[in-house]
């Protein structure tokens, strides 16, 4: 059965066709700064690439766009030979804890958790509306990044502001990057042979980290919105929330222009002038001196977090790495490691120099010393979309 998983953003849209239950991917592609006249778009299929610039105008031109592509192409013979279109969709508020078949009332519910996720989940409905209106006999199905961490308990997931804040407007912690935290648990339950504790490091250009007891998540660093818990590329990560009236104050900033630097300006960027590792790392061993501090502090907030989740869990079975950063960069990886030593942690130098997933290496980093085995794996949130929206549209 042909299925496409699709991740609806601002102005991108990035799918790919699977052929399921085999789990084969036809072809994958994406969108680029749909709404610009710089628009293009890409489109694999086994070794040809097919690339285009041409203006995409809304994200209906790139559904459209990429359908005609596919029939025209021989990729399916016809449209309703694509079965299913899975959606990922990043917040689903209290009401999703597993992906589910959209249905008008399914896409009223994500309407109405708009106001909590304002730049993400209207992408994903203006994509869900694309597809539904050109395969309407394809089952649709949302898969929220929000789904995994729906079991934190309330002690976890609320904050120490008035009750009626949770109750009146939803103040609470929801998580995200779910589908890639589902995604290295199943990994890690194949791996050990059973539902290990584990704390998975998502690292990103946005990073999360999760602490998850038995296959189950029990709490995770982001909260309300993805800007809280570690620092990341852009992204402050948790403040004290004072320093924003304060900057105001002095600088005649608005609340919007500090939450966007707060956003887009901090993180990495904000300490060392760079946000991707990569660049960071060629700096580094240049041994400039704001990206060695900006590493440091940014390896010393996820040891923190690792070191409280493995007081939550009591006992650990893995520490995971995984996303852009955790898969490539075994300097971060080190940093991060070595600041566990006093947990008994000890990593396998050569092996983590070693293991980097876009050179097809994954697996264990540490010796076999290590009081906590880490390993690094590359996440697959659209293989999650896919067997979710496979097994509800059977
Ligand atoms: P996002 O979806 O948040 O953009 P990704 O998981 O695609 O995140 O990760 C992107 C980040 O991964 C880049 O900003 C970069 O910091 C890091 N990254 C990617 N490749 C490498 C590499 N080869 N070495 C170090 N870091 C890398």
């Amino acid at each position: 059965m042909l299925l496409l998983a699709v991740n609806s953003g601002s102005s991108t849209l990035k799918f790919r066709l699977y052929d399921m239950p085999s789990e084969k991917v036809v072809t994958k592609g994406s969108f680029e700064r749909i709404g610009s006249i710089d628009s293009d778009y890409t489109i694999r299929v086994n070794d040809e690439k097919i690339y285009k610039k041409e203006e995409i105008k809304t994200h209906e031109d790139a559904v459209n766009t990429l359908l005609t592509e596919l029939v025209e192409k021989g990729i399916v013979k016809k449209l309703d030979d694509i079965k299913a279109v899975g959606h990922r969709v990043v917040h689903g508020g209290v009401l999703y804890s597993h992906s589910v078949v959209i249905t008008d009332r399914v896409i009223e519910e994500i309407e109405k958790i708009k106001d909590l996720a304002p730049l993400h989940n209207p992408a994903a409905l203006i994509g869900i509306r694309a597809f539904k209106k050109a395969i309407p006999n394809a089952t649709m199905v949302a898969c929220f990044d929000t789904a995994f961490h729906q079991t934190i308990e309330e002690k976890a997931f609320l904050y120490p502001v008035p009750y009626e804040w949770y109750v009146k407007y939803d103040v609470r912690k929801y998580g995200f990057h779910g589908l890639s935290h589902q995604y290295i648990t199943n990994r890690m339950k194949d791996i050990l042979g059973f539902d290990g504790n584990l704390i998975i490091c998502h690292i990103g250009n946005g990073a999360s980290i999760s602490a998850v007891k038995a296959g189950k998540c029990i709490d995770t660093s982001m909260g309300f919105t993805p800007n809280a818990g570690i620092m990341m590329g852009t992204r402050s990560g948790d403040i004290d929330y004072s320093i924003i009236g304060y900057i105001m104050k002095k600088t005649g900033l608005t609340y919007d222009e500090i939450d966007n630097i707060l956003n887009k300006k901090s993180g990495l960027e904000g300490i060392a002038g760079m946000n991707d590792l990569r660049d960071i790392d060629r700096a580094y061993m240049a041994k400039e001196s704001k990206v060695v501090l900006a590493i440091d502090m940014y390896t010393e907030r996820i040891a923190e977090y690792i070191a409280k989740y493995y007081i939550k869990l009591g006992k650990v079975d893995a520490i995971c790495f995984t996303a852009g950063g955790g898969e490539n960069d075994p300097i971060i990886r080190k940093e991060v490691l070595n600041k566990l030593k006093p947990l008994g942690v000890e990593i396998d130098e050569k092996i983590n120099d070693e293991t980097i997933v876009r050179k097809d290496k994954e697996g264990l980093i540490t010796t076999k010393k290590s009081s906590i085995a880490s390993y690094v794996l590359a996440t697959d949130e659209e293989l999650v979309i896919a067997k979710d929206t496979f097994n509800l549209s059977k």
